[in-house]
């Protein structure tokens, strides 16, 4: 299918690896121009630069950390127009309830709750003014249902969740879309950390912590990085352009509920 993107450019923010760089190669892989971004500058250049081999787009690579007022900055100057932005960024550690200080939760809400609302204000004036524009917010499937050891990331994700619910409507009549992609488990350094946090805890192997988090998901596998970025880049794509505001769950039916 065409997606009917050739030529947009993109901003995918925490994109040297997993769903952000899944949703990168599937963009590039669409014919549009990227700006890449992470903390890491080797990972995030080797990877830039296989996108520019395999797909032949323009690639701008920028070494910040997303979540801080100078790194966006960096990004943003670097980024130029853009017509298609993804916010992603590491989510924040497991824990307990009762562990949290106010200080954690204000780091969780800066990564995963302003820093893409941030970035939303920055960029939608601009898309708004062309007409077209796409915004895809990686989230969670902790929006939909909560999963107790990650409190810090079931806070700050449900207030970006009702952040984009009000916002979306609003840049609407000018062609701009803003939707949430919610991963479940996917095969990716977060999950290889969190299967790892199981291991300790139960004292079982990460093989054992791996199958018996599969066992939890009626797919009995995890979600792979392509299938994650096709998803993303059909939401970007000229085809979605009547889907507002919505959350699309991408967890092999883990979440069990009805709508
Ligand atoms: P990942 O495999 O660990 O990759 C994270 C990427 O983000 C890396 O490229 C990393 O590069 C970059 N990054 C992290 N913090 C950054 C920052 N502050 N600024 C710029 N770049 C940053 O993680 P993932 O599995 O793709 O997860 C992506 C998001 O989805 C996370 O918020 C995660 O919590 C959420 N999620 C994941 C799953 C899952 O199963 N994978 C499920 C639910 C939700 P550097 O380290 O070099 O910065």
């Amino acid at each position: 299918m065409d997606l009917g993107i050739k030529g947009k450019r993109a901003l995918v923010c925490a994109s040297s690896k997993g769903l952000g760089l899944g949703c990168a190669e599937a963009l590039a892989e669409a014919g549009v121009h990227l700006t890449m971004n992470a903390r890491s500058a080797g990972p995030l250049e080797e990877a830039a630069q296989d996108i520019r081999d395999r797909f032949g787009v323009e690639v701008t690579a920028v070494a910040a950390d997303i979540t801080t007022p100078d790194g966006r900055e960096d990004v943003l100057a670097a980024a130029g127009q853009i017509d298609i932005l993804v916010t992603n960024a590491g989510g924040p550690p497991p824990g307990l309830w009762s562990d949290w200080s106010r200080e954690d939760f204000i780091a969780a809400l800066d990564a995963n709750m302003l820093t893409p609302i941030a970035l939303m204000t920055e960029i939608l004036p601009h898309m708004m003014q062309r007409g077209w524009g796409r915004v895809v917010n990686i989230t969670s499937q902790s929006v939909k249902a909560p999963i107790g050891v990650l409190g810090l990331s079931n806070a700050a994700r449900t207030g970006l969740t009702g952040y984009v619910a009000g916002t979306a409507r609003q840049v609407a009549p000018h062609g701009v879309t803003i939707n949430n992609l919610l991963p479940g488990i996917h095969a990716t350094d977060r999950a290889v950390s969190l299967d790892s946090g199981v291991s300790q805890q139960q004292n079982i192997s990460m093989e054992e912590a791996r199958a018996q988090r599969e066992a939890t998901i009626p797919a009995r596998r995890y979600g792979t990085r392509e299938e994650f970025g096709a998803m993303c880049a059909f939401i970007c794509s000229q085809h979605a352009g009547f889907m507002v505001a919505q959350n699309v769950l991408l967890d092999g039916g883990a979440t069990n509920f009805t709508i």
